[in-house]
């Protein structure tokens, strides 16, 4: 039995009549930038998540970057973020001149741990005129959590940390859209919960685009409005740049489309929730406890189950085997991330050795991504356990 780790077609074949009328009414208006599907999308966005504005921009990576030089971010300026993510996450800090300070993660949830992050600022940091400053002099502007495989950080302990020193929190949300976080006795929406959250609509994120497609939310207008003149070349008025942004701008086909998946977005993320249930199940059913571990979902007994499961991702004793075993059996697999950002190449410059964020080596060297989608057969499920199990016995 082939199980792919994601298989788009189902949803696609569910939706596709309002899909091609979204395109097809964008064809005739001959409108493809920044028209009224663009504003509709932005609008639906900001109720889905609970924020006041939404700007609509060209990937995540994009809402990252924009999000960076709005705010001028910088030379000489430091962001403390992840080593444990999608490259986008600490190249966009790179890409504008400012240092990524990367804090070690939870062995537990794979994200950002909030007591590393108070370690580190209080053994790296001083304060000097009120801002924060690392070493060499660099002025601690941000933190970016990443609330990785669709499970939020704990913000709380984070914002916590930002509000003492003065720091802007911008959430990677790019896989946790409708993912939620327990926030005195209500449940916030990933994105909503510090100053600005950025997603990504890459085509196999939870809502997926036909394309490259993003958005940045948040609260504060002034912040909006300067994005908003950020995606179109920092310009306003018409040709007149009030500083250097960038053409970050999301196009009306993709925002007609994304408009007509986005009321399925919460069925499917409950999709995604039974289907790692099941997985639970399955997998306690044949006692793998020793050679595996499941994803956490630490807010679960608090607030209820708002993993929007993006991936399902297992710890496995002979991670590199059992991902050779799976495929032999024509299931998909995938290794979320098999180098932590510190280790990268392109980061050589930063002077970081292995050893230096060991938790993120670890998950970097343990984990797996099993195939999981709103459509995914429990016959399939069955079968990958199986699988797994037959690789341990
Ligand atoms: C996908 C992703 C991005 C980048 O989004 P794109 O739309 O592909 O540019 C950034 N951060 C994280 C954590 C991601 O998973």
């Amino acid at each position: 039995m082939r199980v792919p780790l994601l298989d788009l077609g189902e949803q696609y074949r569910a939706l596709a009549a309002p899909i091609r009328q979204q395109i097809d009414e964008v064809l005739q208006s001959q409108r493809f930038i920044l028209g009224p599907k663009v504003e509709q999308f932005e609008r639906a966005l900001c109720d889905y998540i609970g924020t006041k504005f939404a700007i609509g921009v060209s990937s995540g990576t994009d809402a990252l970057l924009a999000v960076l030089m709005a705010l001028e971010i910088g030379p000489g300026d430091a962001v403390i973020t992840t080593p444990y993510s999608f490259f986008a996450t600490a190249a966009c800090i790179a890409r504008v001149g400012a240092t990524p300070l990367f804090v070690d993660i939870e062995p537990e949830t794979f994200n950002i741990s909030p007591e590393a992050i108070r370690s580190f600022i209080k053994k790296n940091c001083h304060h000097a005129n009120g801002v924060l400053m690392a070493r060499d002099r660099q002025a601690i502007r941000l933190i970016i959590p990443v609330h990785l495989f669709g499970l939020c950080c704990e913000m709380d302990t984070i914002m916590e940390i930002a509000r003492e020193h003065e720091l802007l929190v911008i959430e990677d949300a790019a896989q946790a859209i409708g993912a939620g976080y327990p926030q005195a006795g209500e449940v916030t929406s990933a994105g909503a919960i510090g100053d600005i959250g950025c997603f990504s609509f890459y085509p196999s994120k939870n809502l997926g685009a036909a394309g490259d497609a993003g958005a940045i939310v948040c609260t504060a207008e002034n912040l909006a409005t300067r994005l908003r003149t950020c995606r179109q070349h920092g310009m306003e008025p018409r040709y007149h740049h009030q500083f250097i942004g960038g053409n970050f701008r999301l196009d009306e086909l993709q925002a007609a489309i994304l408009q007509a998946k986005l009321p399925h977005l919460a069925g499917w993320s409950a999709a995604r929730r039974a289907a790692a249930d099941f997985y639970r199940e399955e997998f306690s059913r044949r006692n793998l406890g020793d050679s595996i571990i499941l994803p956490a979902e630490p807010y679960r007994e608090r607030a209820g189950n708002h993993h929007i499961y993006h991936q399902f991702v297992i710890r496995a004793v002979a991670r590199d085997e059992l991902k050779a075993h799976l495929s032999s059996n024509e299931i998909e697999s995938e290794i979320y991330y098999p180098v932590p950002l510190h280790l990268q190449e392109c980061f050589f410059y930063l002077e970081h050795k292995e050893g230096d964020f060991p938790e993120a080596e670890r998950a970097a060297a343990e984990t797996l991504a099993l195939p999981i989608y709103p459509e995914l057969s429990r016959e399939a499920q069955r079968f990958v356990v199986g699988k797994i199990a037959e690789f341990y016995s």
